[in-house]
């Protein structure tokens, strides 16, 4: 097929299931991280996928790092902008730092990644732009202002970009998992996530495969009427 993905945060977690469920379906991949090296290494040993370290956050570091994956591995096809953080605290607890850090990664990231690959996809004629969004994009979580609000903002993004990029065969779709058993849930205290659990029909996590598969359908050639949406997939937690 010949078709390359760059994978956001594609060592660990969601990322890298996303990452093995692409080269799977015949993607050239490339995963980028942030600064778990052994986390990276383990993943490009065990995969064969090359991982390339930067900071989504950072617009020049953006910049650089898709020309260096461009050059090494291809013109990216599909982007995957699923690097994402959470610093939770109430808002009346909650820090400029802890605001900031989760919007500049969340969201700030998918402006400056998708604004590298679009003139490529524009001249190629072909683009899948596919954001993980969240639940918490879709609905109110206490102690995640910050997090929603990038998440929402995903999903206004993704809109927007599906109508610009439509007559020139890109899409752009977000996928709003619900609670899915990554290293992102590591300091939810275990009440919470009982909680959390509880509240899911299915009766348990997702697992980081299942939010794969949305991605290797979204990204195919034949997805091609399916732009501008959010694919909701949360063991039946929220319908919509
Ligand atoms: P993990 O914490 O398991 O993995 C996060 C990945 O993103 C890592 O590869 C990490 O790199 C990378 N990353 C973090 N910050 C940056 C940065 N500034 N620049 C580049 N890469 C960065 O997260 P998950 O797999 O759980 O989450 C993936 C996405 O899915 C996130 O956007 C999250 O918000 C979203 N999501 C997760 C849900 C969940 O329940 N887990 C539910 C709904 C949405 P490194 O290894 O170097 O730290």
């Amino acid at each position: 097929m010949g078709r390359v993905a760059l994978v956001t945060g594609g060592t660990r977690g969601i990322g890298a299931a996303c990452s093995k469920g692409l080269k799977d379906a015949g993607y050239s991949v490339a995963a980028t991280y942030a600064g778990n090296d052994d986390a990276a290494n383990a993943f490009k040993k065990e995969t064969g996928i090359p991982v390339f370290k930067w900071d989504v956050g950072d617009y020049q570091a953006c910049e650089q790092g898709v020309a260096a994956v461009e050059n090494e591995v291809g013109p990216i096809d599909v982007l995957v902008n699923n690097a994402g953080i959470s610093r939770d605290a109430t808002l009346h607890k909650m820090t400029e730092e802890q605001w900031n850090q989760v919007i500049r990664t969340n969201l700030d990231s998918v402006f400056n990644v998708s604004r590298q690959v679009i003139n490529g996809m524009r001249e190629r004629g072909f683009g899948r732009i596919i954001s993980i969004s969240s639940i918490n994009g879709q609905q109110g979580m206490m102690g995640l202002s910050n997090y929603c609000a990038a998440k929402a903002g995903m999903i206004g993004f993704t809109r927007a970009i599906a109508l610009e990029g439509a007559r020139k065969g890109i899409t752009a779709n977000a996928i709003a998992p619900g609670y899915v058993a990554t290293e992102l849930l590591a300091n939810v205290p275990e009440k919470v996530m009982d909680h959390i659990v509880g509240q899911i029909p299915v009766g348990r996590l997702g697992e980081a495969e299942e939010v794969a598969r949305c991605v290797v359908f979204l990204a195919a050639d034949e997805s091609a009427w399916i732009t501008g949406t959010t694919l909701t997939i949360n063991g039946g937690q929220l319908s919509d």
